[in-house]
């Protein structure tokens, strides 16, 4: 019987600060992927696999996996996945799965990733997916964190991206990247909410204010802000596309709250 998980070995591993680290592996070249989902991913612990779902950060293009993942002190998983080391064996489901993908959305003007803590880890791998930018206008890409240093790729969106060889043209035109932060001074603060509610956001990147005729909207997030975002978006007149039958915005959970 073929094992349900693929056995990758862990390339690099990089420490964002005490709670968030990102790591890559190889790429088995079965394992294809549409930009935005997610796999089951984790280690053989006492003899056992134990996986949990995991967004996928690296573009469908390129060769090596890479995954955003936060540290639970006593999480079942991330207690023991945070040690990972270069060489260790990582195990990854075959079949990829979610909802934040674009034949999910009707086609649009703008598109808002609306991210907070490792939500922004699907949206990785949008901002790096031409097709997007082909796609719409403007992709706006908003991160919430509580304070500065969990603002993981930071620099990368801030300065990398913008001058990637291939697409670093239509990033600097179509991409507007809004990290914001609620516990810290920094140069946009306040819960994306807030930012949407009091159209604080709308006035700093010179955008109108959310419109089901020309918006669309992916959110990954905690419960609670899926919860205030998803009212907000309906009550604007946004309807939640599905795989049978497009719509304004999707969603994926973060995190489940256990
Ligand atoms: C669709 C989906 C995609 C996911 N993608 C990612 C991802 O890309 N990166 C990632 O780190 N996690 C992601 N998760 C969460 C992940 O599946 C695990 O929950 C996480 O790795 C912790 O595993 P654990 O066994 O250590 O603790 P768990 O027993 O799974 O979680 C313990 C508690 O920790 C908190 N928690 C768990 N994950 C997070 C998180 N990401 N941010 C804040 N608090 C959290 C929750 O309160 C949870 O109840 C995703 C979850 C889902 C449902």
């Amino acid at each position: 019987m073929t094992s349900p998980y693929i056995h990758e070995t862990v390339k690099t591993v990089h420490h964002w600060n005490d709670t968030l680290f990102s790591f890559t592996t190889t790429r088995h070249a079965g394992l294809r992927f549409k930009t935005g989902q997610f796999v089951m991913i984790g280690l053989m612990i006492n003899h056992k696999p134990l996986v949990r779902a995991y967004s996928i950060v690296s573009a469908h293009y390129e060769e090596q996996l890479e995954f955003y993942s936060i540290k639970v002190q006593d999480g079942p998983l991330t207690s023991h996945l945070q040690h990972l080391k270069p060489g260790d064996t990582l195990l990854i489901s075959r079949k990829p799965t979610g909802s934040l993908v674009l034949d999910n959305l009707k086609p649009g003007k703008r598109l808002y990733l609306l991210s907070t803590g490792t939500g922004l880890a699907p949206f990785m791998s949008v901002v790096r997916d031409p097709e997007f930018y082909d796609a719409f206008e403007n992709i706006i890409l908003t991160h919430g964190v509580r304070v500065v240093s969990e603002l993981g790729y930071h620099d990368y969106l801030t300065n990398e991206l913008p001058n990637n060889e291939f697409f670093g043209e239509q990033v600097r035109q179509q991409l507007i990247y809004y990290p914001t932060v609620t516990r810290e001074t920094f140069r946009n603060q306040g819960r994306l909410t807030d930012l949407i509610e009091s159209g604080s956001l709308f006035r700093d990147i010179g955008m109108p204010e959310l419109n089901p005729d020309q918006d669309r909207v992916m959110i990954c997030g905690s419960p609670a802000m899926l919860k205030d975002l998803v009212a907000l978006l309906q009550a604007r007149g946004f309807v939640e596309g599905t795989s049978n039958q497009p719509g304004d915005y999707v969603i994926e959970r973060a995190f489940v709250e256990k």
